[in-house]
């Protein structure tokens, strides 16, 4: 099924300013609450779906991401992965945006009423990771392994029912008020909303029953990933107490700059030298590419400044629309220092017919090369 545009699930445009992707977000949760809406499953689907949207647009590198590359920018190793997003993101993103917002509003409590009931779970913190790849590792993907500190569960550790909020995680307060009854719900303080507290733990857990671990994990990176660009490893962040949910590894992705080819965006650039009389016999010239070395032919009388272009030779887009080219860029060496008998040759091909130059009229200016580079 097509993904629906996120700026339109949400009702705003493009240029929607973050307090109106947040109003226009409060307005869809609210309406499309599973508390409000029981076993409705239409209502429920709108829901997760609007959630979604805001994730992105309410995170201005997600944001970023998806105006350039629209949904293709969270697939693969990243993101939601096709399968949306689940209710404890949902609902521990409530908690961010909403803060006591809710209290007073007459819910229920969030943790309650849905997915078979049970306390909110709580989820454990996010990891974050930089990973260096070369311009052949995004051009090809790559599958890293990274070994990572998480935080888990300590062997023998155990967990029993809150007492304080008898397992549910919520604390509720009832208040008159010049309006009428309120009920507001907060996190219970015991258990931060976990619904569960520490039974037995080993002496070398911390106050959660949690010891640190290092853990290698592996990582699914797509060919043509960007710099800057920060991909989700599901659950492989910090674990949670007692049946909460683990965080998620994020992992920023930077790429190393590579000896002789220059990227920009999915085409890439390569600056090849050519002595003189290989620029007048013509020759053959090895080349990097991501894929490596290849062998093109330079014809006879080549002008300095020509682009040759390797269609395909490029890096693939992210969002799996072919590849980019590889831009290859002609300069003739002149030399610097001539032996007499070469100064000599050049002085007698002064005023040569041949040595003329002689631009003809289908040849490109240097400025409609570079047009033409960009089109
Ligand atoms: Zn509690």
């Amino acid at each position: 099924m097509a993904k629906r545009d996120y700026y339109d699930i949400l009702g705003v445009t493009k240029s929607a300013s973050d307090s109106e992707i947040k109003k226009a977000y409060r307005k869809m949760a609210l309406k499309y609450h599973p508390d409000k809406n029981p076993d409705d499953k239409e209502a429920e689907a709108k829901f997760k779906e609007a959630a979604e949207a805001y994730e992105v647009l309410s995170n201005a590198d997600k944001k970023a991401r998806y105006d350039q590359f629209g949904h293709q920018a969270f697939e693969g190793a990243g993101g939601f992965g096709g399968g949306g997003m689940n209710m404890d993101d949902i609902f521990s993103q409530f908690g961010d945006i909403f803060g006591g917002a809710f209290g007073g509003g007459g819910f229920s409590g969030f943790g309650g009423g849905f997915g078979g009931g049970g306390q909110r779970r709580v989820k454990g913190s996010n990891l974050r990771i930089r990973v260096k790849l070369t311009l052949e590792d995004i051009a090809n993907g790559v599958e890293k392994k990274v070994k990572v500190r998480r935080k888990v569960q300590a062997p023998g550790t155990t967990y029993k029912t809150c007492s304080t909020c008898n397992g549910t995680g919520q604390v509720t307060r009832v208040t008159n008020t010049i309006l009428g009854r309120m009920q507001t719900a907060s996190t219970c303080n015991v258990c931060g909303g976990a619904g569960q507290t520490i039974d037995k733990k080993p002496s070398d857990a911390d106050a959660q029953g949690l010891i640190i671990k290092e853990e290698t994990v592996s990582i699914k990176i797509p060919a043509g990933v960007v710099d800057g660009m920060q991909l989700k490893v599901s659950g492989k962040g910090n674990e949670a107490p007692g049946n909460g949910i683990s965080g998620d590894l994020l992992v920023a992705i930077e790429e190393e700059n590579h000896p002789t080819l220059q990227r920009e965006g999915d085409n890439l650039h390569y600056d090849l030298y050519v002595s003189l009389p290989d620029a007048v016999l013509g020759t053959s010239k090895e080349i990097d590419t991501v894929t490596g070395k290849v062998r093109i032919k330079i014809e006879p009388g080549v002008q300095s400044g020509k682009i040759l272009r390797l269609r395909g030779k490029g890096i693939p887009s992210i969002n799996g629309y072919g590849k980019g080219d590889l831009l290859v860029h002609v300069n003739v060496w002149t030399p610097k220092t001539l032996n007499k008998q070469q100064k000599d040759f050049f002085e007698s091909m002064r005023n040569d017919e041949h040595f003329e130059p002689k631009p003809e009229i289908g040849d490109k200016s240097f400025f409609e090369k570079v047009k033409d580079m960009f089109s």
